[in-house]
């Protein structure tokens, strides 16, 4: 029997033990049909039914009104970077972003290619080591919508709360989303890939307001329009059938879980734990603005950064994996989803911990 090791990796992340134990119980022969889900027909009714019951779930976890649809697309979150331009803004129009860091700027240049892209506030000065305020955002007079990213994965910084503004807030929500409770109907849009808090990757979702819709521009491909995928229940083509069963699934598990109230909680107190043996130490540090911290994405530095192959390769040994940060920022990064539970995080400080111990008279900035 294999053990199973606690995955810090960003995505495609960690599931759910119970979930996965399900499905394999369930491959073969799903529910007395003498067939594997991966093998019916999204027409059917059995398939039918599984598509329903998961869009409900999600409805009910996120407390979507009926004002609001549901939407289980293919391509990810980046699928809906250009997606969201075609959408909501006519051709030659104008909408606001803030910068936040990698994934923000990946949805900005996507834009960029279709309409003009104000940046309402960035703190790429600052090395995104906060979440911009929101009272220093500068909304254009002629933005369609203002894009943001409330949880940017790499950078480990997120928005806390929000208000409405006067244009529609469309946000990249693939890394926080059921991560804790928010107020859906502050936003015109959210999205993102499902590969974090949700299944697996190749999967999106957006949640739309439904007086967003019927205002893409003339070209857009009819795969490409939300309008025509809600008319179309996300099937407009074969969608993704074992995704979309599988989110089901961590959906159903979540609320076993006593919903988002109380994974908010257990989330709090992982990323709390984490952060204070960080700031408690002084072989490790995270710069982030104490207010932008991210529950879901921990990234951290070792004093001294030629110790970081040997901290990777223990803790592998340790069997705590994929905790490289990425290429773009260096470092370390624990990513904490759902999924990962408190003896996870545990596990991880324990063995920062002890490596700083065994390596406190090499604590030197190189
Ligand atoms: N936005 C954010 C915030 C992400 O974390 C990611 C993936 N890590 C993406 C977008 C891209 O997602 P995908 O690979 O599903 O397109």
């Amino acid at each position: 029997m294999t053990i199973r090791k606690f995955n810090f990796g960003a995505g495609p992340a960690t599931m759910p033990l119970e979930v996965l134990k399900e499905i394999k119980e369930e491959l073969l022969d799903w529910n007395g049909l003498g067939l594997s889900v991966l093998e019916i027909s999204h027409r059917t009714k059995e398939f039918m039914e599984i598509a329903k019951d998961a869009e409900q779930d999600f409805r009910d976890l996120l407390s979507i009104p009926e004002s609001y649809g549901v939407l289980f697309l293919h391509g990810g979150a980046t699928m809906q970077c250009p997606m969201i331009p075609m959408n909501f803004a006519p051709l030659d129009g104008t909408a606001d972003y803030v910068n936040t860091g990698y994934w923000a700027l990946r949805a900005i240049k996507e834009a960029q290619r279709y309409i003009t892209v104000n940046i309402a506030a960035s703190s790429e000065v600052d090395k995104f080591l906060y979440f911009p305020k929101q009272d220093s955002w500068q909304i254009s007079k002629s933005a369609s919508y203002l894009h943001i990213t409330p949880n940017e994965t790499i950078g480990g910084i997120c928005l806390k709360e929000i208000s409405e503004e006067n244009v529609p807030i469309i946000a990249d929500y693939s890394s926080g989303i059921l991560s804790e409770e928010i107020d859906i109907t502050k936003y015109g849009m959210i999205y993102g890939g499902a590969q974090k808090n949700i299944g697996p990757a190749g999967l999106g979702f957006a949640i739309v307001k439904k007086d967003m819709l019927n205002q893409a521009q003339e070209k857009t491909p009819t795969m490409f329009n939300y309008t025509k995928m809600l008319e179309g229940e996300s099937m407009y083509n074969t969608p993704p059938t074992f995704a979309w069963y599988m989110a089901g699934k961590v959906f159903k598990w979540l609320k076993l879980k006593g919903g988002l109230k109380e994974i908010g909680k257990i989330n709090n107190i992982k990323a709390k734990k984490l952060y204070g043996f960080i700031d408690s130490s002084v072989f490790y540090s995270n710069n982030i603005e104490e207010k932008s911290r991210s529950i879901m994405n921990i990234p951290f530095l070792l004093i001294n950064e030629d110790l970081n192959d040997k901290f990777l390769k223990e803790s592998v040994d340790a069997g705590l994996l994929a905790l490289k940060g990425h290429r773009s920022v260096g470092g370390m990064r624990a990513s904490i989803y759902n999924a990962m539970p408190l003896e996870g995080v545990n596990k991880l400080i324990d063995f920062m911990e002890s490596f700083e111990k065994r390596n406190h008279n090499l604590n030197v900035k190189r």
